[in-house]
């Protein structure tokens, strides 16, 4: 097995959650019965370019075909994508005959701020049912996978790019140099690419095991990027770092011998990187051992909670709830159920541990104890949206970076 990005054989292990089934596949009461594929989850890091990575099991043509996740569903998300466009618009200049595209357009969720600011928009996103919910929007999109031959087209269709827009999307991308490649053949002399990816840096820092995931096939440090970056012509320019995804980068790329100056920042966070340890192979043996306690201690929690005659449900099915609920073991036995915003996945089951999946109201129905917050980087949204439960005395478990308990009567009284 060698490294997506340079080749080198991977020798070393980050961490090995075992078998898994791919976190997107929600099945119906129909499959319940049914076998159901695993795989080995098993990310390992790269010691030439310390690219964290998991190697491609299963085509991005087999993920994508019908994705179950529609961004508008989280409305943090919806207004952290209107906030950048505006930000970026103004600090770009773009304007009528500007031309920006964005690559894993997803519903659209992004791509409308810029059509309701009257910035012409293209949006690549390779899932069918996705795009065309997108198109309903109003939002021109291309159902295509994104790499230098798309990019070819768009350039011949549209011209080049002033912005792109890669967010949340470059992890799920097997063949990462193409992509790259791609971006850089798209954009404009002048142009700018925005990219926002899970920083690995938080990973390792606050345990979030759970991010990791077939359908991520790789895991960024600012240092990972701008080798990636270098590779294909371009050069960091600035960088941000976001809450979003439990913390997040927004890298910004140029070509190199662009007029646009470089950010301080590249060279302090790169710096910070070093810091941390992220060139270091020890700082990547450390983590399993974290991370296996922190296992046990959300079991303990859970265990203890049964013996004492509770009810526990979930809150929120995403990707990442799965890798946490099949490493732990956590099925029936100790979740009733769980909830979700999206209607796709009501009536379906979590891969793996089978747990049923129910609108947000069956809370309310069942009363239980305790709410287990799958998408733990949502936690304050969660909590918030869902403080009525402290009425019948329910309070919640967030399982990372530590398991904590959270009693909505204290935070709103
Ligand atoms: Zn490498």
């Amino acid at each position: 097995m060698r490294c997506r990005h340079c080749g080198t054989p991977l020798q070393h292990t980050l961490i090995d959650l075992g078998m898994s089934p791919l976190c997107e596949s929600f099945i119906t009461q129909d499959q319940l019965d049914a076998p159901e594929t695993y795989y080995p989850l098993h990310a390992r890091v790269c010691h030439t370019c310390w690219l964290v990575q998991l190697p491609e099991f299963v085509s991005p043509a087999h993920i994508f075909t019908e994705y179950a996740y529609f961004s508008s569903y989280s409305t943090t998300w919806v207004a952290h994508a209107g906030r950048y466009c505006e930000m970026i618009k103004g600090r770009l200049g773009l304007g009528p005959k500007s031309f920006v595209v964005e690559l894993g357009s997803n519903d659209g969720y992004l791509l409308r701020h810029f059509v309701g600011l009257g910035v012409p928009v293209l949006g690549i996103e390779p899932a069918a049912n996705v795009a065309e919910t997108a198109r309903q929007a109003g939002v021109p999109t291309l159902v295509a996978f994104f790499g230098p031959e798309t990019a070819a087209q768009v350039v011949a269709e549209r011209g080049h790019a002033d912005l792109i827009v890669a967010n949340n999307v470059l992890a799920q991308v097997p063949e990462l140099n193409d992509f790259v490649a791609g971006m850089a053949h798209l954009l404009a002399p002048e142009g700018v690419v925005t990219i926002e990816v899970p920083h690995l840096e938080r990973l390792i820092a606050e345990n979030q095991f759970d991010t990791i995931y077939h359908e991520h096939f790789s895991y960024f440090s600012l240092g990972t990027m701008s080798r990636l970056a270098a590779a294909h012509g371009l050069v960091l320019i600035d960088v941000e770092t976001l809450p979003t995804h439990g913390g997040s980068l927004r890298a910004y790329l140029a070509h190199r011998g662009s007029r646009r100056p470089v950010s301080i920042r590249v060279a302090d966070m790169l710096a910070q990187e070093r810091r941390a340890g992220l060139e270091m192979l020890s700082t990547y043996f450390n983590f399993a051992g974290r991370i296996q306690r922190t296992k046990r201690e959300l079991l303990s929690v859970l265990i203890e909670a049964k013996e004492e005659g509770k009810r526990i449900c979930g809150y929120g099915a995403p990707g990442k709830g799965n890798t946490l609920l099949n490493y732990a073991a956590i099925g029936t036995d100790f979740l009733d159920f769980t909830v979700d915003r999206n209607p796709y996945k009501h009536g379906r089951y979590t891969p793996g541990m089978h747990i049923p999946i129910h609108p947000v109201e069956a809370i309310d129905d069942a009363k239980p104890d305790y709410i287990l917050i799958l998408p733990w980087n949502l936690k304050d949204e969660i909590v918030q949206q869902m403080r009525h439960v402290g009425r019948w005395g329910a309070k919640f478990i967030v399982p990372i970076p530590s398991v904590s308990i959270v009693d909505p009567n204290k935070l709103f009284s």
